[in-house]
């Protein structure tokens, strides 16, 4: 039988914030240093760099624990890892540092340009530019505002505590639309682990057909939505292929949610 919907859950990163576009906006900036100092293709350096990245990340003992937890390389790039979780965090406190400086000096290696000093130069650069460069979509605070009074809105995001919130204080705008913050480094588990989202149920004391989930993300937001029994919402904004995850809802645009939501509350209040 259907309900009423009384809360929506949204993911954050590329979902409310426009992750993808600050990481490439500060990959641009960084690598025009590069450019500037031995003329190098800004984007050839960006590729080197993002490919090394991925490549090291991978190899650390902690990599098992980011892709639980849901912190991807490029995260790395430019998070310290201030969490007050010991084990992993601690771990990816110390090794960041080493990790960045590795990545952009053997970005610059493959390049043909052999310059620790510089590497580590634009490694400290690329977290200065990440900060710098918060983009929020141009649709979010539209959807937050014609939703705060009616539902109550909670994020749940996959990250480290100490990187989400540096987020969310560079965009300070939309802390106070939520109702409650889950942010899977604290809590233990990431999306799609059905566990977070049972978490911020009982946050709200709320039955899994009374929340809906809106995100980006299959693997994570959808997936995990539908294994918790709660609807959810796929949002495509660059109309991405599908996968054998399949959303309640695909949506393009956040305001097509208000569709959605009425449609479902008219529903209920039918039966
Ligand atoms: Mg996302």
């Amino acid at each position: 039988m259907p309900v009423m919907i009384k809360a929506i859950f949204f993911d954050l990163d590329d979902t409310l914030l426009w992750d993808q576009k600050s990481v490439k906006e500060a990959f641009r900036a960084t690598c025009k240093l590069a450019n500037e100092r031995y003329g190098v293709d800004p984007e050839a350096l960006e590729t080197a760099v993002r490919t090394a990245a991925v490549q090291l990340y991978s190899s650390y003992d902690f990599y098992p624990f980011t892709q639980m937890i849901g912190i991807n390389p490029f995260e790395g790039l430019w998070g310290n890892f201030l969490d007050e979780q010991p084990g992993e965090f601690t771990r990816m406190k110390e090794t960041v540092p080493v990790y960045r400086r590795e990545a952009w000096t053997t970005g610059l290696k493959e390049l043909g340009i052999d310059d620790r000093e510089f590497g580590e130069e634009l490694a400290e650069r690329f977290p200065v530019e990440r900060k710098n460069l918060p983009f929020v979509y141009e649709d979010t605070y539209e959807i937050l505002n014609t939703l705060k009074d009616q539902y109550q809105l909670l994020l749940v995001t996959n990250g480290s505590p100490d990187l989400q919130n540096t987020k969310l204080a560079i965009s300070p705008q939309l802390h106070p639309y939520f109702n409650h913050i889950v942010i899977s480094g604290a809590f233990g588990k990431g999306k799609p682990d059905p566990a977070i989202f049972a978490y911020a149920l009982s946050l709200l004391s709320l039955k899994p057909d009374e929340a809906i989930m809106v995100g980006d993300n299959l693997r994570t937001d959808i997936l995990g939505a539908n294994r918790a029994g709660i609807q959810s919402v796929w949002i495509n904004r660059h109309n991405h292929a599908g996968n054998e995850v399949i959303p309640t809802y695909e949506i393009r645009h956040l305001s097509e949610l208000n569709r959605i939501l009425a449609k479902i509350n008219r529903n209920a209040n039918q039966m």
